[in-house]
């Protein structure tokens, strides 16, 4: 164990934010200090099991070994380069992860909301180069509740009026159709379509699943349409429902997977557009790119988290822990739960609204050492890392049902 990092308590802490830091999130009132696997401890020294993992970013759980491992060991070679320069790590992350994932190639960026930008920008220039849609014309078609990121141009296409409101004008482009609806979809689609743009599973509007046989009906119509099937697997990719890949529970293959959070393996930005060579081929030198992108640590890390989900542990984990984690919140259901939706190690819980918000349900959770986040008014959800025991489950689940037991 190391030093504290602070003298200051968590009180304190979360004080001096107030006037210096930008109010654009309201995080439980725990200040984390340090963590290892599933486990955070706070200031105080007090531990929480980390029912959230940073929103899919730590699906390996706090500091896996392998991938801190092969941070350090970048760290102490070489960190970043920019793509002027070719760096030595690059070469063989692209060439794993397009085997993982069964694409051609990959285009790497940093944060998610970069992934979606890319994609869009890719998707555009396909749909004009290889389509043959009339200049700035092309259209995507998206699914109303989504939850791609915060970048201009994706809140533009955003359903959430908290999202959007303020941030305007908007980018032109994006036609929006409900999630989960095909005739919408099919109706929505024409001549000018560059892509349909979804997430396989909607993390951010409470895990929703669509029914059987959406997905292959996406990629059906989007085949007639001539249009790219873009998923959008930032949240739901690399393990985290018990494949690699959410389309996978549908045997489905998209042109073009988005990937984020969890590739950084919980230490470094990393997000990659991974596609069919014709789609990712329309751009050339100067076009597209970013300062950090493809550097060598995100490299080195972005192997290290390919070379984990190679092994097919951590999907195994995932489907055989979700079978658990299904299992403990169907006992729920009727005792405080009013239903719930789940696939793999991914849950989006709703709560009886008498009993209390999802915010305070999760401050309630919090206070018995369980972190988990709100979503849409007593909706919580549940995203542990892979790695999670199921011992460590169990008493997550016993703790949710303590907490539901409780005078609101
Ligand atoms: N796409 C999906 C499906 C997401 O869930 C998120 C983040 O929650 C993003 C994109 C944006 O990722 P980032 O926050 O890294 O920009």
């Amino acid at each position: 164990m190391t030093a504290l990092a602070t003298t200051r308590s968590s009180a304190e802490l979360i004080q001096a934010e107030g006037p210096v830091l930008a109010h654009n999130y309201h995080p439980l009132p725990v200040v984390v200090s340090r963590a290892e696997g599933a486990w955070v401890e706070d200031v105080e020294g007090r531990r929480y099991l980390d029912m959230l993992a940073g929103y899919s970013a730590l699906n390996f759980g706090h500091r896996h070994p392998a991938l801190i491992d092969a941070a350090h060991r970048q760290l102490d070679r070489l960190t970043l380069t920019s793509r002027a320069f070719h760096n030595d790590q690059l070469a063989e992350f692209a060439e794993r992860l397009v085997r993982l994932t069964g694409m051609d190639m990959m285009l790497p960026m940093n944060t998610g909301a970069e992934a979606v930008e890319s994609g869009i920008k890719v998707a555009r220039k396909w749909a004009y180069e290889v389509k043959g849609v009339p200049a700035d014309r092309a259209t995507i078609v998206v699914a109303a509740e989504n939850f791609h990121g915060r970048t201009t141009t994706i809140v533009s296409f955003s359903t959430d009026e908290t999202a959007r409101a303020g941030f305007g004008p908007f980018t032109p482009g994006f036609r929006i159709v409900p999630y989960n609806d095909l005739a919408a979809l099919e109706a929505a689609v024409d001549e000018t379509t560059a892509a349909v743009l979804i997430e396989p599973i909607q993390g951010e509007a409470g895990v929703i699943i669509p029914d059987e046989g959406y997905l292959a009906g996406v990629r059906e119509i989007t085949r007639r349409a001539n249009c790219l099937f873009v998923a959008d697997e930032i949240q739901s990719g690399l393990g985290r429902t018990g494949h690699t890949l959410a389309v996978q529970h549908e045997g489905v293959v998209p042109d073009v997977v988005l990937l984020g959070k969890a590739l950084g393996g919980g230490i470094v930005p990393v997000s990659a557009v991974v596609g069919r060579r014709e789609v990712l081929e329309v751009l050339r030198p100067g076009e597209h790119g970013s300062t950090f992108g493809g550097n060598p640590l995100a490299a080195a890390v972005g192997t290290a988290v390919v070379e984990l989900l190679e092994s097919g542990e951590y999907q195994r984990r995932a489907a055989e822990l979700g079978a658990v984690l299904r299992v403990g919140l169907s006992e729920l259901v009727g005792e405080g739960v009013v239903g719930f939706r789940s696939r793999g190690l991914w849950a989006g819980v709703d709560i009886d609204p008498g009993i209390g918000t999802g915010r305070e349900i999760s401050q309630r959770l919090m206070r018995e050492g369980v972190l988990v986040k709100d979503t849409h008014g007593s909706t919580i959800r549940l995203a542990p890392p892979l790695t999670v025991t199921a011992e460590e489950l169990a008493s997550a689940l016993a703790t949710l049902g303590g907490v539901l037991r409780q005078d609101a």
